[in-house]
């Protein structure tokens, strides 16, 4: 027997999250792509408009556009119809004491300053009786409202929502720089693990963090590389690495990095590059691996040579839950993302945990109809059925018992999630 691995001394979260967004700068390698391909990406360059938005002063109602002025009996004036204003023409300047029939979306005439909307009026021949005094304004989107040109619209690092791109295209954008996605080879350790489809023996398990991971990375917008379950052996484990350092910006691996395991991951990234074992001080999660494998250096790079290395615990909830709070900022990081810390909401917890616990604790909660949290029963880092039942995690900081009725910081899986 070898002697057991020293204890290294507990990392607090916040100190181990730092450390690795230390180390994770935004990769090299932009592209153009249509802006209609663009979801999810993220933009390597700011997008500044051209042009206002609108580009003209609009009506925002059915109605005419006439000029306040010309309205001198209040809530009644018969005006002549001179022009009609459908969207998508050029209109004519209003004539004075008239007005313009117009619709939604059309250019408001040169001359007018407002628009009644057609429920305020009456068709009388050929004239229309406007039974309203409108304010200068009135209805009309000013030029400009929405956007000036020669703003910055999306700054650089932005992850490109549905919303983000319709405002790219609101300036005229069909190109966007983006980043080029994140590569991320991944692997699965663990004589136990089987696939589903296959028999399960006896002492074996299916494979669920294969499907929990490889999901969680191409939500995250990852090309993904899956090399299954890797042989337990020196000389496989070392070839993966080698072999997957060549194409990817980061490996991971799941299983295999606790305390004193007899497991091949460890001294395999050892002997291609570095490896830091780090016990952080949270629950569930607890061992994180945290390194880099050699590579030979890509064409046009100067600096280091090297793919990062995280290594998860084999856990579902371990690795479910050090994969949202580490794996997930750092990836967004390397993508070049500027904001990657999930927003938290605060909210009565509706339940008592008398125990406190020394490590800060990450717990499957779920929102109430009463807008409380209740807790998962169950908290066991095994159980992944926790993670289905929860909308989130409650952070709870080391030695900190929970008295219902207090107020608890919890992140939302949609924050968690995307
Ligand atoms: P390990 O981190 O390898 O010590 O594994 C801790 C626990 O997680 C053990 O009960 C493993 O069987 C389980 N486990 C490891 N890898 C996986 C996996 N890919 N899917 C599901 N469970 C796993
Ligand atoms: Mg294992």
């Amino acid at each position: 027997m070898s002697t057991p691995t020293p204890r290294a001394p507990m990392l607090a979260t916040a100190e181990a999250l730092a450390t690795l967004l230390s180390a994770a700068s935004p990769i090299a390698g932009t592209e153009s792509i249509p802006t209609l391909d663009a979801l999810n990406r993220v933009l390597a360059a700011n997008v500044t408009s051209p042009l206002d938005v609108p580009p003209m002063n609009t009506s925002s109602m059915d109605g005419y556009a006439i000029r306040t002025a010309d309205l001198t009996v209040r809530d009644y004036s018969r005006l002549p119809v001179s022009q009609r204003i459908p969207a998508g023409h050029a209109p004519e300047p209003l004539k004075p004491g008239t007005a313009a029939r117009i619709f939604t979306g059309a250019t408001v005439p040169p001359g007018a300053d407002a628009i009644v909307m057609q429920e305020q009026t009456e068709a009388a021949d050929a004239d229309v009786v406007i039974l309203h005094s409108p304010e200068p304004g009135e209805w009309i989107t000013a030029q400009g409202a929405d956007i000036r040109s020669g703003s910055v619209i999306l700054p650089a690092g932005t992850r490109l929502t549905p919303q983000a791109l319709g405002l790219a295209a609101s300036v005229g954008c069909a190109e966007l720089v983006v980043r080029r996605r994140v590569k991320v080879a991944v692997f699965f350790t663990g004589d136990e693990l089987t696939m589903p489809g296959e028999p399960l023996k006896p002492g074996a398990i299916y494979n669920s963090n294969r499907f929990t991971l490889r999901g969680l990375l191409e939500k995250l917008g990852c090309e993904v590389t899956d090399y299954g379950i890797v042989a337990d052996r020196l000389d496989a484990t070392r070839a993966t690495l080698r072999e997957a350092a060549g194409a990817h910006d980061l490996i991971l691996t799941c299983g295999g990095v606790s305390v004193g395991e007899e497991d091949h991951v460890k001294p395999a990234v050892e002997a291609e590059g570095r490896l830091a074992m780090w016990q952080i001080a949270m629950k569930p999660g607890k061992p994180l691996a945290f390194g880099a494998v050699r590579r030979a250096a890509r064409h046009g790079e100067t600096s280091s040579a090297e793919t990062f290395f995280i290594g998860l615990p084999g856990n579902p909830v371990s690795s479910f839950a050090t994969f949202l709070l580490f794996v997930r900022p750092f990836i967004l990081s390397l993508a070049g993302v500027q904001a990657v810390a999930p927003r938290a909401l605060s909210l009565r917890a509706d339940f008592t945990q008398s125990k406190a616990d020394r490590r800060n604790e990450f717990l499957r909660a779920r929102i109430n109809p009463a807008g409380g949290l209740d807790l998962f029963p169950n908290q066991s880092s095994a159980v992944l059925t926790s993670t289905v039942w929860g909308d989130g995690l409650i952070d709870n900081p080391p030695n900190h018992a929970i008295s219902a009725g207090e107020t608890v910081r919890f992140i939302p899986f949609s924050e968690l999630l995307n």
